[in-house]
């Protein structure tokens, strides 16, 4: 059944009182881009779901990634073709879907000597992945010359250049993409609750899930919410809830941890995306332009630290700084020159001997006897299959228990929210056709671009909030009128709860806009203190939250500044 309310913090109460008094068909822990998924798919086969996530939606590995919507060339590498045909179905899909979000980038990898693709390999194997992953004939692979490199990368470096293979990768916003994800859950009536953690299990007395017990992190009360079947779905901590279950024996996580930093994007201003080899140990990275800034990642290394504040060392920054020196020499990139920093916990399966970039990333179902059932391993790309298989599991159990009549997923044929345009290639005149019915308040062309490939479709009724509320506050600019905007959609439509909800998983403004971000952060606050009725002390903590999260980013600055004694 359709729901017509929006995803909102404003009616928190009552959605909580809801929970107490629903027996729901399943309990999705975890609200990354895996649970965000998983919801969609059974909330859209008619199952009564449910999804809590002990912080905000996204706040794990799923706002912490690369932000690619992968065509599955690393597969390709280690011979998984059917794992190739899959992802590439799935990326064209998602594309479709969801075109405000996942958008087509070219991608040059340069072939260099003693690198660790040479020219034919690097042909052969674009050539197989565009016939496996069904990539678009105008998106297929095409090799190029040194010279003609060169041309489209004036900044690569050319001793040790043979020449590139240019081919395509799909962008997105991974945050972003999980909210989308929950708001398509939710109109399907799936009710979806961030800062609500589960803490144990509830039980029937012949050992059998009956569902969770939890504490809403907004009052700190504790609440108990049933269901027939519950899905692990908490990303990094998978171990950790389903230690809460039972003893785990046999498989467990390996967590690797993977930075990215974040550059002016005229201190590396390339051309396109580049894919290229770091020279120390023969794994490739990506650099990537977006906005004002280039990002540059990823590192894979062993992770046993804290789960929840994964942070970015010197060692690492070094890496990366050092992989970009080597690959464009001329543009001498130091520590100054980064601005922020994310950083990312795989959720791999271990494998005993295999080193973190060996790993396979391949997702896995573990199923305790209490009928938990855990999903782990896996990619943001492949999250609609995997929910898929995952929802396959928990409708057989129902049909077990209640002989209830199995259903097939259809999350194949739904749009996302924000995704509503006629075809991929309609995105952009809508966006002209904006900015131009806009240009007379004092919004520019740019400015709806970002709003459009944020929210999509949605666009229109951020611009009526705008209309509404903020359009005529004199004292301040249309930019920040526009941004408090922004704020107000995410607290009436993307639950945002808090400062540090909007400024990183819904707009990405601490990492990829800071200087925006020290003007306005006192104007934000103010204005959510109004929306949200906020006490004193409640702003005070939120804007404690912020320093801290701004701190972290530039973690790394913080350790080398230490006295070594
Ligand atoms: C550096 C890096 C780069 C990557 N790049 C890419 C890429 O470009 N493309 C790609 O396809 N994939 C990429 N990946 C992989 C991808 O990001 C992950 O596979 C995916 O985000 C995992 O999502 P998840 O939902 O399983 O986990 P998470 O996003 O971590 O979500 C788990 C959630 O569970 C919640 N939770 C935990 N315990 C509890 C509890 N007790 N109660 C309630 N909630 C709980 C957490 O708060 C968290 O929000 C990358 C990963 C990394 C680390």
């Amino acid at each position: 059944m359709e729901n017509t309310r929006n995803l909102t913090i404003l009616n928190r109460n009552q959605t909580l009182d809801n929970i107490e008094a629903t027996v729901f068909d399943l309990i999705v822990i975890g609200g990354g881009i895996t649970g965000a998924g998983i919801a969609l798919d059974a909330a859209s086969r008619g199952l009564k779901t449910l999804l809590l996530d002990m912080q905000d939606f996204a706040a794990g590995t799923s706002s912490r990634s690369t932000k690619l919507i992968h065509g599955g060339l690393r597969y390709l590498k280690q011979l998984e073709v059917a794992l190739v045909r899959e992802v590439g179905h799935e990326r064209a899909l998602l594309h479709q879907k969801a075109p405000h979000i996942v958008q087509p980038k070219k991608m040059l990898l340069p072939i260099i000597e003693n690198g660790s693709l040479g020219i034919n390999a690097t042909s052969f194997g674009l050539y197989m992945y565009d016939r496996l992953a069904g990539v678009d004939k105008d998106e297929r692979r095409s090799m190029h010359t040194k010279e003609e490199t060169i041309q489209m990368e004036p900044l690569l470096r050319t001793d040790v250049l043979l020449g590139g293979g240019l081919y395509y990768e799909y962008q997105t916003d991974d945050a972003r993409l999980t909210i989308e994800v929950l708001k398509t859950a939710h109109k399907f009536g799936a009710v979806c609750l961030n800062y609500a953690e589960v803490a144990g299990f509830l039980y029937h007395p012949n050992g059998a899930i009956a569902g969770v017990k939890a504490i809403d992190h907004v009052t700190e009360k504790a609440f108990a919410a049933r269901a027939k079947t519950v899905v692990n779905a908490a990303g990094p901590w998978v171990d950790a809830v389903r230690g809460k279950d039972e003893y785990i024996s046999g498989k467990r996580l390996h967590l690797t941890k993977g930075i990215h930093i974040v550059v002016p994007y005229k201190r590396l201003p390339l051309q396109q995306a580049v894919y290229f080899d770091v020279p120390a140990d023969g794994r490739m990275i990506f650099a990537i332009p977006r906005q004002n800034t280039t990002y540059i990642g990823t590192t894979d290394t062993t992770y046993t630290g804290s789960i929840t504040n994964p942070l970015a060392q010197p060692e690492d920054v070094e890496y990366l700084l050092h992989a970009v020196n080597f690959m464009f020499p001329t543009v001498k990139l130091a520590f100054e020159d980064v601005k922020s920093t994310w950083t990312g916990l795989r959720p791999l399966i271990h494998e005993d001997g295999k080193d973190p970039s060996d790993l396979s990333r391949k997702d896995e179902i573990f199923y305790a006897v209490s009928g938990l059932i855990s999903i782990a391993g896996g990619k943001l790309t492949g999250f609609r299959k995997m929910a898929e298989r995952v929802v396959d599991a928990v409708v057989k159990q129902l049909y077990k228990t209640e002989g209830r009549p199995v259903k097939n997923t259809i999350t194949h044929d739904i749009t996302l929210s924000g995704g509503h345009f006629l075809q991929p290639d309609a995105v952009e005149p809508f966006i002209d056709e904006l900015a131009q019915t806009c240009a007379n308040k004092g919004l520019t062309h740019l400015q709806i671009e970002g709003l459009v490939w944020k929210y999509g479709s949605n666009t229109p009724v951020l611009l009526q909030l705008f209309d509404q509320y903020y359009h005529h506050r004199n004292s301040i600019t249309p930019a920040q009128q526009l941004l408090l905007a922004e704020l107000h959609y995410g607290v009436q439509h993307e639950m945002v709860t808090n400062l540090c909800d909007f400024l990183i998983r819904r707009t990405g403004m601490l990492y990829f806009n800071r200087p925006q971000l020290q003007n306005d952060v006192f104007l934000l606050l103010d204005e959510l203190e109004q929306l949200l009725q906020l006490t004193k002390q409640q702003k005070l903590h939120y804007y404690r939250q912020f320093e801290q999260e701004y701190a972290a980013v530039m973690h790394f600055k913080k350790v080398m500044q230490e006295p070594v004694f």
